[in-house]
């Protein structure tokens, strides 16, 4: 019943542009959303969920590097820092690793934006307290601390490291501040703010974050337009069935926590062999943007819909039983009679839909739930096309009736 989704592959709509040009700057600005740059509102959660993974990788690695890195450094130090100054320095630099190593190790929770994002904020200021307590430490001997460049050198480090995060402008800002408040917190401390070296300091710092928060949002726009292109089918706009198995595994899961009902509808457009063959492939394509703008506009409530294969769409619907989506599923059944796609020549093409409805029960996964909802639909064509099906366990039959929704 289920189309491979190497068929819909092969017949993609070509792109509106060609994607394989360099854009000017104006068709650039144009395709580029900034908000989606600015703040991650506009993320799906799924898209939030991978960077955050990805986020979360890289602290993780930085940091087991940092807390390795922050031992070596011991002999450096019992060589070039001044005795009555050592056991704090080597007090400073043993915890330093010590956070790293947690923060690296600590694995638990889940990998939200929210915990990446706390993950991150540690990142930043593990850093920022050493460079605190080494200023503490060698300000009674400014030539000292002078001449210990690795310790002056780590704000220019923490910032210029921020780079390798794909990060919105507002979190790229936020985290650059911290270490900004750090070192100016420690300029005013020590009475250094007005001289010019330290105003050279403090250029330097925000030539070097504006170039981490430029690198930052280049990686963050690449990864959301590498994402869509890979979540999204470019026909409907709609997302593909990876996502799709992914948004059911999540929602399947929400609504075992929250012990809240969930249904699932697969559509599939009947004949549509026949469609492609009568009115041409072209005009096919535009019967299954139809749909999709029809499915968009009915379930705009749920937003969880997607291309499942060829001719097949599924749609997730959290909180809905098996009797309201039988409701909801037979509306879209009859809006689609209402729907007319322009055909060549200027004729008119109608396009029918059968469904298949069902609801999550105890013992079911993903693939038990989609194995259900298919043998609903495998039913509904069964039963002569046109008709909502409420899966039941057992086997279809043909029955003679076809009029039954
Ligand atoms: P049924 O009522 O039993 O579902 O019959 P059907 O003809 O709809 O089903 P079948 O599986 O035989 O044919 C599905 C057709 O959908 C075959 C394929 O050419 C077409 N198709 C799949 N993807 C696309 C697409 O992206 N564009 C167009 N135009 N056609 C597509
Ligand atoms: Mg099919
Ligand atoms: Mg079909």
């Amino acid at each position: 019943m289920m189309a491979s989704s190497t068929k819909a592959q092969k017949i993609g709509k070509p792109p509106k542009h060609n994607e394989t040009e360099t854009p000017g700057l104006m068709e650039w600005l144009r395709r580029t959303n900034f908000n989606d740059l600015a703040n991650s509102e506009m993320h799906s959660r799924d898209f939030n969920g991978s960077r955050a993974e990805y986020i979360y990788m890289r602290i993780r690695l930085l940091s087991f590097m940092f807390s390795i890195l922050a031992l070596l450094w011991i002999p450096i130090d019992i060589f070039i820092v001044p005795e009555e100054a050592l056991g704090s320095i080597l007090g400073l630099r043993i915890a330093y690793s010590g956070l790293f190593l947690i923060l690296g190790l600590v694995t638990k929770g889940p990998q939200s934006l929210y915990c990446a994002r706390l993950r991150l904020s540690a990142f930043v200021l593990i850093p920022c307290l050493f460079y605190i307590g080494s200023r503490l430490v060698f300000n009674a001997d400014t030539d000292v601390g002078g001449a210990l460049v690795g310790y002056s050198f780590l704000p220019y480090l923490t910032v210029v490291l921020l780079a390798i995060f794909p990060l919105t402008l507002l979190e790229g800002i936020s985290y650059a501040s911290l270490v900004g408040i750090t070192f100016l917190g420690c300029e005013i401390y020590f009475g250094g703010l007005l001289t010019i070296s330290a105003l050279g300091d403090i250029w330097l710092l925000v030539l070097l974050a504006g170039i981490a928060v430029w690198a930052q949002l280049a990686q963050l726009h690449m990864l959301l337009r590498l994402y869509r292109e890979a979540s999204r089918d470019a026909l409907t706009g709609l997302v593909n069935r990876r996502v799709l198995n992914k948004w059911l595994q999540l929602e399947i899961t929400r609504a075992r926590q929250q012990q809240r009902p969930l249904s699932i509808l697969l559509f599939d457009l009947d004949f549509f062999k026949r469609v492609n063959d009568t009115y041409g492939h072209l005009t096919g394509d535009k019967v299954l943007q139809a749909f999709s703008r029809l499915l968009k506009r009915d379930l705009a409530n749920y937003n969880l819909i997607g291309r499942y294969g060829g001719e097949e769409f599924l749609a997730v619907l959290p909180g809905l039983d098996e009797a309201g989506a039988m409701v909801i599923a037979d509306r879209i059944r009859k809006n689609c009679h209402m729907v007319k796609t322009k055909g060549p020549e200027g004729c008119l093409v109608s396009f029918t839909v059968s469904i298949g409805v069902t609801g999550l029960r105890d013992m079911d996964n993903t693939e038990i739930l989609v194995n259900r909802v298919d043998k609903g639909l495998y039913s509904a064509k069964m039963k002569g096309r046109d008709i909502v099906v409420l899966a039941e366990e057992q086997p279809a039959e043909k029955p003679e009736d076809s009029e039954n929704s």
